[in-house]
């Protein structure tokens, strides 16, 4: 009973914390779209990770399609609001604190001190595509040599919004819509390509997302994370073979190996068969 609840606060806190930005954001900035949109979110990564720690396999990925079709379709495509990269700078340099700026401040910026990469693992549009790809757990090492391509795309994303501004076109938004939707088709690509190469699904997320930049650190700090009841564990490394973040997650302290990759999918919790590792 005592371990069922410690399991269920992370999640309590989680909910609390997008319904905390829900209301706070409704109210000082007068609009009850804040409170729909994060309530929404919240209430969907919240049930999902309930569901899903309860053993209903499925709970995972209908919370990555529920919040990630929201996002890209309803928010990116419906209501034109660019909730990537680009979107974050421009709104950040025309001064709005909306759409994209809210957007990375909560799921990536401040959110990761409470729940890590959970954006990664539960809600984002990418990724929810990449996961059905057919490799779950990389066939091989991670080729740390890759790992610079995120630095060169962060890069570019940010000078494509500099440009924007320097050259002051009067048609900005509708160049930042292009660039969401054309942004969007070739990291489809590059993802599935990458995956089906280096057979790993999450090819992407390890050495192309220039969004990992700012997941990476908070991260690092993250409240919740794997944790390891070190007088249980036998030393099997049954749960080190799963991991689609090739993450240590048997040496319990913070500098663990890859350890701001953990998408907290809770593969390896699932596969210890001592229940050792828990959140
Ligand atoms: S690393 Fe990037 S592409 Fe992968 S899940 Fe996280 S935000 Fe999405
Ligand atoms: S298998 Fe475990 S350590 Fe690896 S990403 Fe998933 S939750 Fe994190
Ligand atoms: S699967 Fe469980 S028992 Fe085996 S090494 Fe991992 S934590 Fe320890």
């Amino acid at each position: 009973m005592k371990e069922r609840l410690r399991g269920f606060l992370p999640i309590l806190l989680i909910w609390l914390f997008f319904e905390g930005v829900a209301v706070t954001l409704w109210l000082t900035l007068d609009q009850i779209f804040y409170l729909f949109n994060f309530s929404y979110i919240g209430t969907a990564l919240a049930l999902g990770i309930f569901l899903y720690s309860r053993k209903h396999r499925f709970a995972r990925r209908v919370v990555q399609f529920a919040v990630g079709c929201y996002m890209l379709i309803y928010l990116g495509v419906i209501c034109r609001e660019n909730m990537q990269l680009e979107g974050f700078w421009y709104y950040l340099f025309s001064g709005v604190f909306e759409a994209a700026v809210i957007h990375y401040a909560v799921a990536k910026l401040a959110g990761p001190f409470l729940f890590g990469r959970g954006w990664c693992g539960y809600a984002c549009w990418s990724a929810m595509i990449f996961d059905l790809l057919p490799y779950p757990v990389p066939a091989a090492p991670r080729k740390k040599h890759l790992g610079w391509i995120r630095y060169l795309l962060f890069v570019l994303s940010l000078g494509y919004v500099i440009l924007l501004f320097a050259l002051n076109l009067p048609q900005k938004e509708s160049l930042l819509f292009v660039a969401f939707i054309v942004g969007n088709i070739l990291y489809y690509l590059a993802g599935i390509i990458a995956a089906l190469l280096l057979k790993d699904n999450r090819a992407f997320c390890k050495y192309l997302c220039p969004i990992t930049l700012f997941l990476k650190p908070a991260s690092y700090f993250s409240l919740l994370r794997i944790q390891l009841r070190k007088e249980t564990c036998t030393g099997c490394g049954k749960c080190r073979k799963v991991c689609p973040m090739d993450v240590d997650m048997t040496d319990p302290s913070r500098r663990r190996k890859n350890g701001t990759e953990c998408i907290l999918c809770m593969k390896c919790m699932e596969e210890c068969p001592t229940r050792s590792l828990h959140l």
